[in-house]
């Protein structure tokens, strides 16, 4: 059985529509699929859970911050109707209004007119993000692609990188488990810690309810999978596994394209 646990839809910032998605998935051998949109459930009121050649399980991916690192955590098999998570999902679409404003002022202050009406109009109204602003940025000529926007004004630590606004992790956290989800800490490699750090969050990831967290995410190699089980297996956390798929034509994100969990850890679905 072929899980894959993390990917978006165009509800948040992927180029797929949620039916688009479904069938890329079957096409690759998906099994199980879960859509994680950025801060909202709302693919999931348009996609059918029971589908004739995969099964869809709930999620969603959760935006905070921990040590002024911006954190992102899965909420995975969560009941669509609990009050939790609607309230959940309304908090961060205000936060990131808030914060998008904020941008905009911070853009300003780098010479950047119009950032905020800009990205809102390259959104859906409820997702509103960074790649917005690199789109925007694309699109008014002020650099001539969205990696250059990032590494100039999106990025960590830079302009564009407002990270003040969302819910803290234990928040986020209870939100997911009130709503009989499993909270499950989003591709740990990629926030780019040193080792004692790492372990300082799951540490308090842990301490805050967290119970799982990605031990594949996407391509990587051997070695980062036997590390991450291994921190995985020493906490008995529940291991997750997904592509984060955002769009096609990125082969180290691709639907289903990733290694097995091995054989050490206890796979997060043992518990939907
Ligand atoms: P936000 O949720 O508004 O903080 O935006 C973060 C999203 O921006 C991530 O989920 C990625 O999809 C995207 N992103 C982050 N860094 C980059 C980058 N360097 N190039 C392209 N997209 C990026
Ligand atoms: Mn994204
Ligand atoms: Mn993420
Ligand atoms: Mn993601």
């Amino acid at each position: 059985m072929l899980f894959d646990l993390h990917s978006h839809t165009t509800f948040s910032d992927g180029v797929l529509t949620p039916c688009e998605l479904v069938s890329r998935a079957v096409g690759n051998g998906v099994d199980v699929l879960a859509i994680t949109d950025h801060d909202t459930l709302d693919a999931y009121r348009d996609t059918p859970l029971q589908q004739d050649n995969i099964r869809l399980v709930t999620g969603i991916e959760l935006s905070t911050q921990w040590e002024n690192t911006g954190i992102h955590v899965l909420g995975l098999n969560i009941d669509l109707d609990s009050d939790s998570i609607i309230a959940a999902a309304k908090s961060q679409s205000e936060a990131r209004l808030r914060r998008a404003r904020r941008i905009g002022e911070n853009l300003h202050k780098k010479g950047v007119d119009g950032a905020f009406d800009g990205a809102l109009k390259l959104s859906n109204g409820t997702y509103i993000g960074r790649p917005h602003f690199a789109q925007y940025l694309v699109n008014i000529g002020k650099v001539d692609s969205i990696s250059a926007a990032f590494r100039k004004y999106m990025g960590d630590g830079k302009a564009g990188d407002v990270k003040q606004q969302w819910a803290a992790l234990p928040k986020i956290i209870a939100w997911i488990r009130n709503a009989n989800g499993i909270a499950v800490l989003a591709h740990p490699l990629k926030y780019k810690l040193t080792r004692t750090r790492l372990k300082r969050l799951l540490d308090d990831f842990i301490d805050a309810g967290g119970q799982g967290m990605e031990v594949v995410s996407g391509q990587q190699l051997p070695q980062q999978t036997n590390d991450m089980a291994q921190l995985c297996e020493q906490r008995k956390l529940l291991a997750s596994c997904g592509s984060d798929f955002h769009m096609p034509g990125r082969h180290w994100a691709e639907l289903g394209r990733f290694a097995p969990l091995p054989g050490n850890v206890t796979p997060v679905w043992e518990h939907f």
